[in-house]
């Protein structure tokens, strides 16, 4: 299998002694290992009690990513909807939160979930990063380049991430399916085509 590519962010935050230069996941909080793989496992934290009761009543946890569940290391096929994500959230950011918002392409490969907009994978690793946050404070380029330093990536312009990222792997976005509007216009297409 080739591995997929995909475009994603990060909060860092240099000033936190716990997770200084590390990588963490906008939502699950996962802190991503330097210069190693992420091995994704599926923790369900708000649902720890009724995980307890699953395994009471014999039902194991899943190996992540799971087709009904949402774990794994989530990832956007296209860096556009990456950008859109950004548009999203990187103006909402708590009073006091120094983190900055970091993109990114990974790597991902073993079991993978794909989605319309993006997939989640077993295991994945950061290809590249590059700043994007758009409220990021003076010397934030600076601490990106620390971070991809820490994950021994390059720190590249957004501009040619997708570039990057293309040496290591493929785009594993679905064809869209056509809409029944555009299967019968193809089709009426076809007749007139085919008439004398
Ligand atoms: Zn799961």
């Amino acid at each position: 299998m080739i591995p997929a590519i995909g475009y994603r962010l990060w909060y860092a935050d240099l000033y936190d002694g716990l997770t200084r230069l590390r990588l963490q996941s906008l939502l699950a909080e996962t802190l991503w290992p330097f210069r190693d793989r992420l091995e994704a496992s599926c923790e369900r934290r708000l649902a720890a009690r009724a995980h307890w009761r699953l395994r009471q009543l014999g039902v194991p946890r899943h190996a992540a990513p799971a087709l009904d569940c949402s774990c794994g290391a989530h990832a956007y096929h296209e860096l556009e909807a990456m950008i859109l994500q950004v548009q999203r959230l990187g103006h909402f950011r708590p009073l006091g939160d120094r983190r900055i918002l970091v993109g990114g392409a990974v790597l991902s490969w073993g079991r993978l979930v794909i989605h319309p907009e993006g997939f989640r994978a077993q295991y994945a690793r950061p290809l590249a990063l590059c700043l994007v946050d758009p409220v990021a404070p003076a010397g934030a380029a600076e601490q990106v380049d620390q971070v991809a330093a820490a994950y021994a990536v390059p720190a590249v312009d957004v501009r040619y991430l997708v570039a990057h990222a293309r040496e290591f792997g493929t785009s594993y976005k679905p064809e869209p399916s056509p809409s029944p509007l555009r299967q019968q216009l193809k089709r009426l297409s076809g007749l007139i085509k085919g008439q004398p």
